[in-house]
């Protein structure tokens, strides 16, 4: 099979439907073919084709996938997981040791926290959540000699604080720290972490990636060869590898993440400043609002603000319960990033297990995955929805 790259100069939206997607050399087809299959004839024992051994170790369609997202996040290598956990897992597996220290957010995804204090925890790599926003704090939970890793996560989720990539990234450097970011909520078309000095990216590829809540995976992009050996070592050895027909959905899901990002901004830029100005809502979180502290960072290393918004609801912990389950448009539902809208309580739902932790977050915040739908739809039901707030106690 042929993965040849169009030129890295090519512009994203050509990047995302042609990096590693060469018509098929045998048939012509367009599109890659989900190849499904465990195993590979060989010519002669030893004579492989292209590669291909067994498909843990590589598959057409996965390889396709990995060099349109190598491509898109500008890194030499990617690499496709079963999920974003086995994504980050394989990283800290392949990059950490026991003894280990890590920086992580304070208000990381509930799921990552969970990783690095319950399961990694346990075999001697330790983490401090820092507010990522205040580079002093950062600087002092770095402990020398100890210190390995610097996770950021920006935005982050669901408070979508703003971490600058580049500051945290020279920071690291001096510390000889490696810098991993989660770029789940930008997605590639966004933000870039590599190209501000970031070492390893990583993705839910279930989110923005895939796009259309559709599928379950994960990616890893480096830019360079060492680390990439590392990674593909541990992506084998370990082997939570996306299977070839979850491979082929975020491949498709790609495609049109350009257009997705650009809709998702406008719908949620819109509903943003319509939030920020109802009685009912006491405050609205979007790093597009000048009034976010994180507005000048996210403009410089963002393309556009993308198409998460939190609110704090006036009402209270009950009020904000309420709420999510009033709307019709936007449906009531874990996960984001998806061409559908969604509304959740974190506190009750993604961030429960974070409840009594340094990551607790309000009580009467509300997330909104803003989907691509007509935005006056978007806006009349949660105008409906937020219309009756002020009166729950
Ligand atoms: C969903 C998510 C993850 C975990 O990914 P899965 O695909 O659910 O394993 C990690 N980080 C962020 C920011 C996420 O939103």
């Amino acid at each position: 099979m042929t993965t040849d790259r169009p030129a890295d100069s090519a512009g994203f939206a050509t990047r995302a439907i042609h990096a590693g997607q060469a018509p098929d050399p045998t048939t012509g087809a367009v599109v890659p073919p989900i190849y499904a299959t465990s195993t590979y004839a060989q010519d002669g024992v030893g004579g492989l084709r292209n590669g291909y051994e067994y498909s843990r170790s590589g598959n057409p369609t996965r390889t396709a996938l990995e060099e349109c997202l190598a491509s898109l996040e500008g890194g030499s290598h990617g690499f496709a997981f079963a999920s974003g956990l086995a994504a980050e897992d394989t990283v800290l597996r392949a990059l950490c040791r026991s003894g280990d220290h890590l920086v992580v957010p304070h208000d990381a995804y509930g799921g990552t926290f969970r990783l690095f204090d319950r399961v990694h925890a346990q075999w001697g790599i330790t983490a401090t959540p820092v507010d990522l926003t205040d580079l002093a704090a950062v600087e002092a939970a770095i402990q020398p000699g100890k210190t390995t890793m610097l996770w950021l996560e920006t935005p982050t989720n669901p408070l979508l604080a703003i971490a600058d990539i580049a500051a945290l990234a020279e920071l690291a450097g001096w510390h000889g720290i490696t810098t991993v970011v989660d770029n789940t909520f930008a997605s590639p078309y966004l933000q870039q972490p590599l190209a501000l000095g970031a070492d390893v990216v990583v993705h839910s590829t279930t989110k923005y990636c895939g796009g259309h809540s559709d599928v379950v995976g994960g990616a890893v992009v480096v830019g360079d060869a060492e680390l990439a050996d590392k990674v593909r070592f541990h992506q084998n050895a370990m082997g939570a590898v996306a299977g070839p027909f979850d491979a082929w959905l975020v491949l498709r899901g790609l495609k049109t993440l350009a257009l997705r990002m650009e809709r998702h901004s406008d719908n949620a830029e819109a509903i943003a400043r319509f939030l920020a100005e109802h009685p009912s809502v006491s405050e609205t979180i979007y790093p597009g609002l000048t009034s976010h502290s994180g507005h000048d960072v996210a403009r410089r290393q963002m393309r556009r603000f993308g198409g998460m918004v939190s609110f704090r609801v006036a009402a209270g912990e009950q009020a904000a319960v309420e709420l999510c389950a009033r709307t019709k448009v936007f449906t009531l539902g874990e996960s984001l990033g998806g061409v559908e809208s969604l509304i959740e309580h974190p506190g009750r739902m993604t961030h429960a297990s974070v409840a009594g932790t340094a990551l607790e977050v309000p009580a009467d915040l509300v997330r909104l995955s803003v989907g691509i739908e007509e935005v006056n739809d978007l806006l009349e039901d949660l105008d409906q929805a937020l219309g009756t707030t002020g009166s729950v106690r």
